[in-house]
């Protein structure tokens, strides 16, 4: 224990270092940087810019880099030197307030969205002080913002921080009604937690699929699969642990929480939580961690597969991302308190948090789409593409008994009036254990479930914070305005309560009367990514984004590009993909079975005399499947090359989902169909019960 507490952040450029390092002065204004959001001068910054390299170098980096994450979801990082060369022909180590605050990444290389061609073709990047430096295989990373010239951002982090202002901004005006006007920031918090796979490292570089994909995109399913559900919280296997320990060690030197791990339901499927922490920091932990697991895993000889759905028939992955507000003081404003006060409060948030689900079902839909993650979203898997949410039986029970008006009857026949009585503490058994609800009441805070496990976590939250912004600002200008603050409490409530209370869902996300009873209820189902997409320009939410300042509209138009433009890419990608494995692995192997089951025929024959045979009986099924595997191939390249006729990528998004798909699942039946007859010696690649139960 002694050792993790010493190595804990041992590579970050945390809050007890700067304060060790720093000139008083320079560490009082560089908090009021962090806290408050106040530009750093540049005497300032050169301090800071000093003390970091030295802190760096003395720690083992060379180089530095501008950390950011760019709308394609992956982090980017571009090194540069310590090393300036001097007169005399030496080099010195120098870096400048200037290089800490603003960098200028060549932007073209990252996608716009149109973006820079209206502005300037440069981008630059900002240091981000909220979020901590830290050094990663002897680089000095700077967590940075990402932007065009024009100011517009380029990246996911730009969004997610203006969200967190707009949220602080509208939760301090409901705080100080309730006589809370000593709280000066309030903050969203997230612990996101990740699921993965580990496959053996020599299988996995066997197949193209998992190489170019991330997924498999053909693969017979195994005997045995998770049926059993003997995997869930087994024992770890020896290989995997000693994976993990080396993960959390690399984890915890990068100041990332992380906590507790086990497996997964599906067999070779993971977990990592990590401790929550404020949402940007957890945002950019989260990016860390993926890339510190696909490097850990390969030291220990294995891959590691964050892709949603790397498997047909058996679970994808996620990224269930906990969410809470809390304020300067670490009050977390979901939490059940001890005073009727305090609940009233509560319940407000509770409620700002229902109505922002309702009114933005599509934005959090969208927030999460990838053609990935629409292998899990509405595929009969958790959770469903309907966005709903479950609140337990005794909140819920409290809301029923709010808006009939009636004295909520609790075990404890306690009397329920907002402002009056206690709520009660919520146990967390009652509230957590609805495994099918994409947003879910967890105790003291949301585990909103949707989002897949391959992307990043920063939309996600910034259409949490910016929707429940929005709430909390209707909330404020009815409230601010009341004659009688409890009286219009009460009714602000109980209105929120009727009118949104459609999205309340305390059943089985994955029964099919569900999809029913969500239609009769008005909840959209948004199945598909080009679905989901398609409502992101709507006036509605065009209005939520400008009004807190979160994006403009061409902002968000070129957002609409992006991920539109990258849902094409990656069908495009896995469809190649399928044509390049069948056209010259499969077939050609299925050939050379073909002719080994003939000869088979005819020296039975010679023996035996002509007659039907066991190898006859193959050959003709094979046969058949062959033929059907090519003709499948042959549509499918004929409909890749039509695509090419499709103006604009909106449409080209519909095409790829309403033609390219469907033909890459007709593909995919006779080859796994072959797979299922064909020796195991001659298939080539390894199969499924080798890839989900190879590591031991
Ligand atoms: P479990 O679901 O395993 O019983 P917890 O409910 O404690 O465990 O936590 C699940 C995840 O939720 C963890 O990653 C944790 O850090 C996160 N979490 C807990 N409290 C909060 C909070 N107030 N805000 C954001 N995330 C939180
Ligand atoms: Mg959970």
């Amino acid at each position: 224990m002694s050792m993790v507490t010493e190595t804990f952040g041992s590579m970050v450029f945390s809050d007890a270092v700067m304060r060790e390092r720093l000139p008083k002065d320079t560490y009082k204004q560089l908090q009021r940087t962090i806290k408050g959001g106040h530009r750093l001068n540049s005497d300032v910054a050169n301090v800071v810019a000093n003390a970091l390299k030295d802190w760096a170098i003395e720690n083992g980096a060379t180089h530095f880099t501008h950390w950011f994450q760019p709308m394609t979801g992956i982090t980017a990082e571009k090194h540069d030197s310590f090393i300036s060369p001097t007169s005399d022909g030496k080099v010195i180590m120098e870096f400048s307030g200037k290089e800490l605050i603003r960098g200028e990444p060549d932007a073209s290389s990252f996608p716009s969205g149109g973006l820079r061609a209206t502005f300037e073709a440069r981008g630059y990047t900002a240091w981000d002080a909220t979020s901590y430096a830290f050094i990663k295989e002897g680089v000095l990373c700077i967590p940075t913002v990402f932007c065009s010239y024009g100011g517009e951002a380029l990246d996911q982090k730009t969004a997610l921080l203006r969200s967190m202002e707009a949220i602080n901004k509208q939760a301090l005006r409901v705080l100080k009604l309730f006589g809370n006007g000593d709280v000066t920031s309030v903050k969203t918090t997230v612990g996101p937690e990740q699921e993965y796979f580990l496959v053996d490292e020599s299988l996995y570089d066997k197949r193209k699929d998992l190489i170019y994909t991330g997924r498999t995109l053909f693969g017979f399913r195994p005997p045995k699969g998770q049926e059993l559900d003997d995997h869930y919280f087994g024992a770890i296997k020896p290989r995997v642990l000693a994976f993990m320990k080396d993960l959390n060690e690399e984890l915890w030197k990068l100041g990332v929480l992380a906590k507790t791990e086990h497996n997964e339901v599906a067999p070779a499927q993971h977990e990592l939580a990590p401790i929550f922490t404020i949402s940007n920091i957890a945002v950019d932990h989260n990016q860390l961690t993926m890339e510190i697991m696909r490097k850990v895993a390969k030291r220990h000889g294995m891959a590691c597969l964050l892709h949603e759905k790397p498997f047909a028939g058996v679970n994808g992955s996620g990224k269930h991302n906990n969410w809470s507000i809390s304020t300067d003081g670490g009050a977390n404003l979901l939490e059940p308190g001890d005073t009727p006060y305090e609940n009233a409060q509560i319940l407000l948030f509770l409620c700002a948090v229902i109505k922002a689900v309702d009114d933005y079902q599509d934005l959090l839909r969208i927030s999460v789409a990838s053609a990935g993650n629409d292998h899990r979203l509405g595929a009969n898997e958790a959770p469903p593409a309907i966005v709903s949410m479950f609140l337990g039986t005794d909140l819920s029970e409290i809301l029923d008994a709010i808006e009939a008006g009636v004295q909520y009857d609790s075990k404890e026949k306690e009397l329920m009036k907002i402002g009056v009585h206690t709520l009660p503490k919520f146990p967390r058994d009652s509230t957590d254990r609805n495994r099918t609800s994409p947003f879910a009441f967890t105790g003291n805070k949301f585990e909103f479930r949707m989002p897949g496990s391959a992307s990043s976590i920063a939309c996600a939250n910034t259409v949490l914070n910016t929707s429940v912004a929005e709430s909390l600002r209707q909330f404020a200008d009815e409230l601010e305005g009341a004659a009688d603050f409890q009286t219009a409490l009460h009714d602000l409530i109980r209105r929120t309560i009727r009118e949104h209370k459609r999205i309340i869902f305390n059943g089985d996300g994955y029964d099919e009367s569900w999809v029913a009873e969500a239609e009769r209820r008005g909840l959209m189902n948004l199945r598909t990514t080009p679905d989901a997409l398609s409502h992101l320009l709507d006036g509605k939410n065009v209005e939520l984004f400008e009004r807190h300042k979160v994006f403009s509209r061409t902002e968000l138009e070129a957002r609409y590009e992006v991920f539109t433009e990258s849902y094409c890419k990656v069908v495009n990608i896995e469809a190649m993909t399928m044509l390049d494995m069948v056209h010259k692995d499969v077939l050609p192997a299925m050939s050379r079975q073909s002719r080994a089951l003939a000869d088979a025929c005819l020296q039975k024959a010679a023996v035996l005399g002509e007659g039907e045979c066991y190898e006859k009986t193959v050959l003709a099924r094979l046969n058949s499947a062959m033929s059907r595997a090519y003709d499948a191939a042959r549509k499918l390249e004929g409909d890749l090359l039509s695509g090419k006729e499709q103006e604009g990528s909106t449409k080209l998004s519909y095409y790829y989902r309403d033609v390219i798909i469907p033909d890459m699942n007709a593909l995919r039946a006779p080859v796994d169909e072959m797979e299922m007859i064909a020796d195991a010696e001659v298939w080539p690649y390894p199969s499924y019960g080798d890839l989900l139960f190879g590591v031991r």
